[in-house]
């Protein structure tokens, strides 16, 4: 795949998709830019990781849920890089209950972690990436965003955002040279999955075409494929990675 920019950054890219994504990335030729927000040790090994195989990397602690440090943090990379060609609006949390029983702080914290973090970084690499009318943004909403879930009014209304939200982008970037497309993962083995009983992991895995939980590779390869230049004619839309649970 061929890339026309130089750096990325990925946020939430600590641990599971990010940090594979950002792995991926690296080693396609892109400086990644590893956004971390509570993992520091974490952050600092896939560093050294990715440096070991050549790639180039560096870290950048901040909350996507505090919009002035994720301003703040996208103004550090263009102090030192000076331009940002790509990001990857990855980081992400739950906090599944049923409806009746969520708090309105429980949806609250969900959509701004998820959604308005997701926002803020659209908005700033529209900014940044006008000047040179060139860039591309992944957003990395979920399957249930498509399908509803159980449990998870604030996330899939969070991710559901995400990809309403991502065709607007697509829309207004256009002009400019920016593209904004989002992926929508299905059962990817990680830590979020992890947290699933082994009852409902193999009740999920029975309805899966492809019968297996889809690896944060199959995310990352995705996510490399929408950022590059094989894809500049493809924008505001939803990649399913799936395993063709929901077609
Ligand atoms: P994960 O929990 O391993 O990764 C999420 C990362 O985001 C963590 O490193 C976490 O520390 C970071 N993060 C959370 N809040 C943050 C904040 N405020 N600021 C900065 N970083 C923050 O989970 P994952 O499975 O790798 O999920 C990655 C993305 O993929 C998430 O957006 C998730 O919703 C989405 N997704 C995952 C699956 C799945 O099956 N694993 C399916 C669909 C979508």
């Amino acid at each position: 795949m061929e890339f026309n920019g130089k750096n990325v950054l990925v946020t939430g890219a600590a641990s599971g998709i990010g940090a594979e994504i950002s792995k991926n990335l690296a080693s396609r030729g892109l400086k990644v830019w590893i956004n971390y927000r509570s993992r520091p040790q974490e952050a600092d090994d896939l560093k050294v990781e990715i440096e070991a195989q050549g790639g180039v990397a560096a870290v950048i602690c901040f909350d996507v849920s505090d919009d002035k440090a994720f301003v703040e943090g996208i103004k550090t990379i263009i102090d030192s890089d000076g331009e940002l060609s790509y990001l990857v609006n990855n980081a992400g949390i739950t906090n599944d209950k049923l409806a009746l029983r969520m708090k309105t702080e429980d949806f609250e914290s969900v959509i701004k972690t998820n959604l308005v973090s997701a926002f803020v970084g659209c908005r700033e690499a529209l900014k940044v990436m006008s000047k040179k009318r060139f860039g591309s943004v992944v957003n990395i909403s979920s399957i249930v965003a498509e399908t509803g879930n159980v449990g998870q009014v604030n996330y899939t209304a969070s991710k559901g955002g995400m990809l309403s939200m991502t065709k607007s982008f697509a829309l207004e970037g256009s002009a400019r040279g920016i593209r904004y497309n989002a992926i929508t993962p299905g059962f990817i083995a990680t830590e979020m999955t992890d947290k699933l009983s082994d009852e409902v992991k193999k009740g999920y895995t029975d309805k899966i075409p492809l019968k297996r939980f889809g690896s944060a590779q199959d995310i990352a390869n995705a996510v490399a494929f929408l950022l590059s230049d094989e894809a500049s004619y493809i924008t505001g839309t939803t990649l399913k990675v799936n395993g063709g649970l929901y077609m």
